[in-house]
């Protein structure tokens, strides 16, 4: 066993360290207030190799490993939780389209992805279909060298700005999972509407809700083959679960980090709050279950870095996580008295952000069925 970071790693962690606490702690409050897209933010993220780093290197990417994205969401979330969001969907379309998308595709999307002047967004939940994803009802109608695409995708992350959106229907409605194709649908074609929807936390994240009417995509946009599309993105999901835990780990970490330095300056009864037990506890208990939850995750990416099953790991930090963050924030908040509860300080603001991951890709209630799926086998399935 090794649990050491390697120099390189190391040197990663500090350098996006200085980057989070410079120049996107400072912002992030600004971007909550005002819901302005920071585009500056993600070029500059662009420039660093971040938005690119699942991309191929022939397109402009890094072809970095899981393990080293876990180390730049986790960092990046310390300064703006909402930060990861284009950074874990550009990854994900990268990786979808890079494996999938045909040379055209690759090659209008994936440098523009990997420098961040464009957004590639994920639309697979409807308005009648989140958790049941194989039961989507937006279809894709084969006409001619076309596809007609019609349906509405609800939720979904970076909805208003971003260029493009890879979109999971149905190409055979009689099938479930078999059924569902995945096609990347430039957001500026005919038939295409947006409507954003008015989100508590992570307000630049900008979620919407898109609606197909009739849209007429080429087949040389479709990403694989007809029927895998389901199946590219539970893939794709494994890993961004244990992603997201860690954005929600990193941003705690920053409120327990903050809180501490707090605690040990305030006075209360003649004495630094940091002497009562009742305030030292709570801080000693999520530090520990911070550190547990975060070698949990880098286990999870660790094996899938290594080619070994993950799912399991990545369900339990998948629900872990986030519940974990949003009571350490809580308590965070709780331990700065009134100030906590003010905008003048970041808890309330991160509070909301990390709540949303909570639900997005992939409730708790989910998660724990497939990690009792994992352990004790289908039996164990409700459905
Ligand atoms: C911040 C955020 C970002 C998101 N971003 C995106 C995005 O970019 N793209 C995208 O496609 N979608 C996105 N989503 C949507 C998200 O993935 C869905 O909300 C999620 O999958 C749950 O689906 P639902 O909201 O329809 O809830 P439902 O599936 O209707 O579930 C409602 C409740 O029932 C529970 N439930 C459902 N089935 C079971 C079961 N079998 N056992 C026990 N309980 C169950 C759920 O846990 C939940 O509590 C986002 C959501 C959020 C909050």
């Amino acid at each position: 066993m090794d649990f050491a970071f390697t120099d390189e790693q190391e040197e990663l962690i500090r350098t996006l360290r200085v980057f989070a606490r410079k120049e996107l702690a400072p912002r992030s409050a600004h971007w909550d207030k005002t819901s302005e897209v920071p585009w500056d933010m993600w070029r500059r993220m662009g420039e660093l190799g971040l938005m690119g780093l699942r991309a191929p290197a022939a397109y402009g990417g890094q072809d970095g490993d899981l393990l080293t994205a876990g180390i730049v969401i986790e960092q990046v979330c310390r300064g703006d939780f909402s930060a990861g969001y284009p950074l874990q969907l550009n990854w994900l379309a990268e990786e979808i389209i890079g494996k999938n998308g045909s040379d055209d595709v690759k090659q209008r999307w994936l440098a523009r992805a990997a420098t961040g002047e464009a957004i590639v967004a994920l639309a697979l939940t409807e308005p009648g279909v989140g958790s049941d994803a194989a039961n989507l009802v937006c279809r894709a109608d084969k006409d001619g060298g076309d596809y007609v695409l019609t349906g509405e995708k609800s939720g979904i992350t970076l909805g208003m700005v971003a260029q493009a959106a890879v979109v999971f229907a149905k190409t055979d409605a009689g099938a479930k999972a078999r059924g569902v194709t995945a096609f990347l649908v430039p957001l500026d074609l005919p038939g295409v509407s947006r409507s954003p929807l008015r989100d508590m936390g992570s307000h630049a994240a900008v979620r919407a809700v898109l609606a197909f009417d009739h849209v007429r995509i080429p087949a040389s946009h479709r990403l694989g083959k007809e029927g895998t599309g389901f199946y590219q993105v539970m893939q794709g999901f494994d890993y961004n679960r244990v992603l997201i835990a860690l954005g929600c780990l990193g941003t705690a970490q920053a409120s327990l980090d903050e809180t501490m330095a707090y605690v040990k300056e305030r006075k209360a009864f003649g004495k630094r709050l940091a002497t009562f037990e009742g305030v030292s506890f709570p801080i000693a208990e999520a530090a520990t279950h911070i550190d547990a939850a975060r070698l949990l995750c880098y286990r999870a990416l660790w094996l899938a870095d290594h080619q070994q099953p993950y799912t399991k790991e990545s369900a339990m930090v998948k629900w872990w996580g986030p519940r974990l963050s949003v009571e350490t924030i809580h308590q965070c908040l709780l331990l700065h008295g009134h100030y906590g509860y003010t905008d003048e300080l970041p808890f309330e603001q991160r509070m909301r952000d990390v709540i949303g991951l909570e639900i997005g890709d992939g409730t708790a209630e989910v998660m724990k069925v497939i990690v009792a799926r994992e352990l004790m086998g289908r039996e164990s399935l409700p459905y």
